[in-house]
């Protein structure tokens, strides 16, 4: 299940002529223009650097195509047997070591880097050029041509062999230092570091005295042609000169340390699978009648999760608060009386919202470890007469108390009320049957119990309600209405720009959803994960806040009692969880969500962590 996270760099892979030895890489040079003359061309430095980095017969191949005229496949051979003759009568004269090579492979290797090589020589012109290096004191670990691959630059096969002969997993644990695009790319193929070098490569395409005849600006000049060369083929770093290659290292190894997986139990956003992140990896046009096709697939399903199709999902780009803002802005009229049941931090904040858009409204506020009073909310409808639309939150996240939410929905029908429900955290972990229950509306977004990431919220409306919404939003960008025209009489079409990297990651977490088993089979990993995790704490005498009937499987508030949340939460840390503070005014806690990307397993794991820490305390 684990997939093999990148941890350090385990192996930089060096190209040969122009990035290890052979400075401005003249060797092949020389060679191909001796190549072309034996066929009646006299083809410029420039052209037969141009392909430089491929194997050499594909590099024959490559400039004979640059050619004006056609070139048969007997001229070609002809040129490339010229061109060996010309390499190998020279070859062990453009052996030279490329400056700092030498300390620079030694502090390689006293961090225990493995040095590996890649060329677009033959091995037969290796076998000129290993023992020459050799001689000068370079002798990288392994060495492999493209004649022993079946295929040479740009494919990755070369830097695969290097990984087979380390025994390293993922490609990010490795470097790749080039002096050419068509070894950058080479690097790219296969997913590692790519480091593309600027002095004495071959794209630079000059000798030490021409180096030393240009004038300051002429080399910055050359340089910046270089680099921009280097930056378009996607080199990851590029560097002057072999020496700062420490400093590459050092880096990519803290970028590495960064991205150390850790599980997040918090309430969102939340662990996601690789295949939701991977989704990312395409850009795509928001009005592109594919991409709108996706968009309708994606509110299609949605809307399959709760409601039928007397409702729609409008989708916002924003944060869940973005909906929850919309919902209440636009789906009340403004002469309409909200009755908000408020027993958190998410309640609070729906009062907010109503008060900054001046709407009509009162609340019944419960305490943040107890559910919703239906009781107090009867007595309520039966006071005031005026109240048009309850609202509720569904799983108040502040405390986890899950709501009763059935039977608010039924005191408030009771009563003629519309019921719009914050679900929040909920939505895809709870079974909500908007029409059997005659919920109105429902709030929330992509990265709580759907796995995705943030960026997207929705609603799920009745149509009715959406279509006799026009004209009462306060706000443009909020505007449901507006939203839901785009969407359902534009096939598909986000009114602004469309957050479209996340709404494919919604996509997968959609298809994710479904794969698992839907609602009943995500559920019940949840439910497993509270029961584990509760469960295991409470054998370390650590409770939960709310009263076990009232508690949501999503998120748990613990006592926190005498430990110190700031060093319980570090030390967590290091072991790859990051765990929430509480909100409880009352008492010190803090909270463990068990949602998202995350199994029995890691809660288990958790709680060794949490019992490790409270015997070193
Ligand atoms: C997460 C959450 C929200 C939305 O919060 P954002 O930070 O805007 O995503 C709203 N209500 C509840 C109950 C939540 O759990």
């Amino acid at each position: 299940m684990n997939k093999v996270n990148a941890n350090k760099i385990k192996a930089v892979i060096f190209d040969w002529a122009g990035t290890t030895v052979d400075y401005g890489s003249f060797a092949p040079v020389k060679g191909f223009v001796d190549g072309f003359k034996s066929i009646g061309f006299d083809i410029t430095n420039e052209m037969a650097r141009k392909p430089m980095g491929l194997l050499k017969i594909d590099h024959t191949r490559a400039i004979a195509a640059m050619l004006p005229e056609y070139i048969s496949e007997e001229q070609i051979l002809q040129a490339y047997s010229a061109f060996e003759a010309t390499l190998f009568a020279d070859i062990e004269n453009h052996c030279d070591l490329k400056d700092h090579l030498l300390e620079t492979v030694a502090a390689l290797r006293e961090r225990g880097i493995n040095i590996g090589s890649t060329t677009g020589y033959t091995l037969a012109m290796m076998e000129k050029v290993l023992p020459a290096a050799e001689k000068q004191g370079y002798a990288p670990d392994f060495c492999i041509a493209p004649d022993q691959t079946s295929k040479g630059r740009p494919y990755p096969y070369m830097i695969w062999e290097n990984m087979k002969q380390f025994g390293i997993q993922n490609p990010r644990e490795v470097i790749k230092v080039d002096d050419t695009t068509a070894d950058i790319a080479e690097g790219q193929n296969a997913n590692c570091w790519t480091v593309g070098i600027i002095m004495g490569s071959s794209e630079l395409g000059l000798n030490r005295q021409e180096v030393a005849g240009l004038s300051a600006e002429e080399l910055e000049g050359e340089k910046k042609r270089v680099r921009a060369a280097f930056y378009q083929a996607g080199a990851d770093y590029i560097i002057d000169d072999l020496v700062e290659l420490l400093g590459v290292v050092d880096d990519i190894n803290r970028k590495l340390a960064q991205n150390e997986p850790h599980k997040l139990l918090t309430p969102g956003p939340l662990t996601t699978k690789q295949a939701v992140k991977n989704a990312m990896l395409t850009d795509h046009c928001t009005w592109d009648e594919e991409y709108k096709a996706i968009t309708t697939g994606v509110l299609r399903d949605i809307t399959a999760i709760a409601a039928n199709e007397d409702y729609a999902t409008v989708l916002l780009q924003g944060s869940g608060s973005y909906a929850v803002e919309a919902m209440i802005n636009c789906l009340t009229k403004a002469e309409e009386k909200i009755l908000f049941l408020v027993n958190g931090e998410y309640g609070k904040r729906m009062l907010t919202i109503a008060r900054n858009s001046g709407k009509t409204f009162d609340y019944l506020s419960f305490a943040e470890t107890e559910p919703v009073d239906v009781a107090a909310l009867e007595q309520k409808l039966q006071e005031d007469r005026e109240i048009d639309t309850v609202i509720t939150v569904h799983c108040e996240t502040t405390a986890g108390v899950i709501n009763p939410l059935e039977a608010i929905v039924e005191v408030a029908k009771k009563y003629g009320k519309k019921v719009f429900v914050d679900a929040m955290s909920s939505f895809g972990a709870y079974e909500i049957n908007m029409p059997d229950l005659d919920i109105d509306v429902l709030a929330s977004s992509a990265n709580k119990c759907l796995e995705g990431l943030p960026g997207l919220a929705f609603v799920i409306a009745k149509k009715t309600l959406i279509e006799a919404s026009k004209g009462n939003s306060l706000s443009h960008s909020l505007d449901i209405y507006d939203q839901y025209r785009g969407f359902y009489t534009g096939g598909g079409k986000f009114r602004f720009t469309s957050p479209t990297n996340i709404l494919l990651a919604l996509r997968q977490a959609l298809d994710e959803y479904q794969k698992e088993g839907g609602l009943e089979a995500r559920r019940e990993r949840y439910r497993k994960n509270y029961t584990v995790l509760t469960e295991g704490l409470a054998q370390l005498g650590i409770q939960s806040i709310v009263a076990p009937e009232n508690q949501s499987y999503i998120i748990t508030t613990f006592d926190l009692g005498s430990h110190d949340f700031a060093k319980l939460y570090n030390t967590l840390k290091t072991e790859g969880f990051i765990i929430y503070p509480g909100k409880l005014t009352s008492l010190p806690t803090f909270r463990l969500g068990n949602i998202g990307d995350v199994y029995p397993s890691d809660m288990e794991a958790l709680v060794k962590a949490i019992e490790t820490y409270i015997k070193t305390q």
